[in-house]
């Protein structure tokens, strides 16, 4: 069944922008915003406080029942778990690192796809992941890939935590981009990668506010053209 709205989707790697440029793509075209990596960080703040650890023999099966346990849902851009605020909470660096780990495993993934499908089924929204132009929404209507060079995007996330107040030092927050961003890429289930008919950006040298306008332009181009095609 065709859906009433497109559905825009965004992925790439750690300090890309997706973020930012997503909030700012979904405000000019009226649509929502979902953060994907938002859910896995949730999850991680779930399981942490069941005592689940990456390196537990049972680490799935522990997960499956900390997933059939708890709500986690969208309101506005705060991220609710049962009920709680946890959207400070999720950016803390040890939240980003358990959810980079707890997202390889499949019954994580899987239940993290229902749930996104769910979420996204009507259209008129903005997503954005690592997977979700090549596994959650593969007919998205408009798929785009963000990179960056690595020390700007380190650097980015490095003002960012250090805007909160975190005490950690730019070294220490490219070597666990890196690492992420490795693990996301190589692991076996929905590894982070390039949609074939996605539009690839580099924001190296752009900001947020210029990469977004450039994504609206892109769309509203493939939908005059669209059009176009209709009328001809
Ligand atoms: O996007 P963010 O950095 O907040 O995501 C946290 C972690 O969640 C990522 O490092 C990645 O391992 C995982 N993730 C994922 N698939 C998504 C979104 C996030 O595996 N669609």
């Amino acid at each position: 069944m065709k859906r009433a709205k497109p559905i825009v989707a965004i992925d790439g790697p750690v300090g890309a922008g997706k973020s930012t440029v997503a909030r700012k793509l979904a405000w000019a075209l009226g649509f929502a915003y979902l953060n994907t990596g938002a859910m896995y960080r949730a999850l991680a703040i779930a399981a942490r406080e069941a005592g689940v650890s990456p390196g537990d023999a049972d680490v799935e099966a522990r997960l499956k029942l900390v997933l059939d346990s708890i709500r986690i849902r969208f309101d506005g851009e705060r991220i609710l778990l049962d009920d709680h605020d946890v959207t400070a909470a999720i950016t803390e660096p040890e939240m980003s690192e358990l959810a980079s780990q707890f997202s390889a495993i499949g019954a994580v993934r899987a239940r993290m796809r229902d749930l996104q499908r769910e979420a996204g089924a009507a259209g008129g929204v903005v997503m954005e992941g690592r997977d979700i132009g090549t596994v959650i929404f593969p007919d998205a209507e408009f798929k785009f890939f963000l990179s960056a060079d690595v020390k700007v995007r380190a650097r980015r996330r490095f003002e960012e935590l250090r805007a909160k107040g975190a005490a950690i030092t730019l070294h220490e927050v490219l070597e666990q981009l890196i690492e992420r961003d490795r693990r996301d890429r190589d692991r076996e289930l929905a590894p982070l990668k390039q949609a074939d008919d996605a539009i690839a950006i580099d924001t190296t040298n752009f900001s947020a506010d210029d990469v977004a306008a450039a994504m609206k332009k892109k769309i509203d181009a493939i939908i005059n053209g669209g059009k176009d095609l209709k009328r001809a």
